[in-house]
């Protein structure tokens, strides 16, 4: 059988075909940027006008009809409410009328997932660093744990939210990173990093009222809040006495945080893994796979029990595919 996925948690529509193998035959990612960045409302509409065209190219990309799909798979939460609930609809409706499975599943986990099939990594501590998600995620006892979050907004928010006012288009991530490879200038800002946890509400106000040239800005607001996030996720290694890291999410395409991160690995004898782009960002396929090992762990989610959870905590999940 094959088993599709389907994720809408954010801006981003994908859908993603598997084998029972876990290759990956179809991954669309179908993504709406408009330059004042994302309106929940409106990106669940992308999502809705995009749903049949999106799955339509998938099959065929994956050269199968909608009766060889055995399992549908979505993205129960975390994320913005009207997205979740455009793209649970779909699933539900795809469920019912193919007489399938339905799988609920936890966005952040199947980022950790999709890095466990697609790298040689097995036991992980992953830094998941996107636009509303920032988190250190490790396995224990049974459950995907927080060791450490973001106690406000998102790494890839602050750094849109930064770019928006400085005039830069959605998203500005890959902007602020080019832009901070001609800062060389290190630009005093809050570095907060409380217990386990990270804050860049206070990075992003004083970057806002800071008159210091833009490319520096860029590095210094890089320099410190990867800084930032490489010791919290450092401190996890070392408290789960684990040998992995893996990186997943937007931010994670980042060139400089690779570096940092890998290079704390490397100092701790760690190893460190990122999945290939599409399939680092939120995706399709990373819902599809995740979804599968829940069923054939015994999973399924019923109609009536597959109401999306914006706040969804990643330890809410009981991992018994582990
Ligand atoms: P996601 O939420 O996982 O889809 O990731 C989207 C976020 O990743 C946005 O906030 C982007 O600004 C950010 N992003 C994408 N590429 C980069 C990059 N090269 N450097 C920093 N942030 C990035
Ligand atoms: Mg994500």
């Amino acid at each position: 059988m094959y088993i599709l996925g389907l994720e809408g948690t954010a801006h981003t529509l994908g859908v993603g075909i598997l084998d029972e193998d876990g290759a990956v035959l179809a991954n669309l990612l179908n993504t709406y940027s408009p330059e004042e960045g994302i309106h929940p409302r409106e990106a669940a509409n992308h999502h809705a006008r995009k749903m049949l065209p999106a799955l339509e190219e998938a099959m065929q990309t994956a050269d199968i009809q909608p009766s060889d799909i055995g399992l549908v798979s979505f993205s129960q939460g975390p994320g913005l409410g009207p997205c979740l609930r455009t793209v649970a609809t779909a699933a539900r409706a795809l469920s019912s009328s193919l007489d399938v499975p339905l799988v609920g599943v936890n966005h952040c986990i199947a980022h950790i997932e999709i890095g466990r099939l697609t790298t040689p990594c097995d036991d992980p501590v992953l830094l998941y660093a996107s636009g509303g998600n920032t988190q250190v995620i490790a396995f224990t006892r049974g459950r995907y744990r927080v060791f450490g979050e973001t106690l406000d907004i998102g790494i890839g928010n602050m750094l849109d939210k930064f770019g928006r006012e400085n005039g830069m288009p959605f998203p500005a991530g890959p902007v602020i990173e080019k832009k901070a490879k001609d800062g060389d200038s290190l630009i005093s800002l809050p570095y907060s990093v409380k217990g386990m946890d990270v804050s860049f509400s206070g990075i992003l106000t004083a970057a806002l009222k800071s008159d210091a040239e833009l490319n520096d800005l860029c590095f210094s607001m890089q320099e410190v809040c990867f800084a930032m996030l490489t010791e919290v996720t450092e401190r996890a290694l070392a408290h789960t006495r684990k040998e992995e890291v893996l990186l997943g999410g937007g931010v994670a395409r980042n060139e400089r945080l690779r570096n940092m991160v890998e290079t704390m690995a490397e100092e701790r004898g760690a190893a460190a893994y990122a999945p290939p782009g599409p399939l680092c960002v939120d995706n399709g396929a990373m819902i599809g796979w995740t979804g599968y090992l829940m069923y054939r762990a015994g999973l399924t989610t019923p109609i009536e029990k597959s109401a999306v959870m914006q706040n969804y905590r990643t330890d809410d999940v009981d991992v018994i595919w582990r």
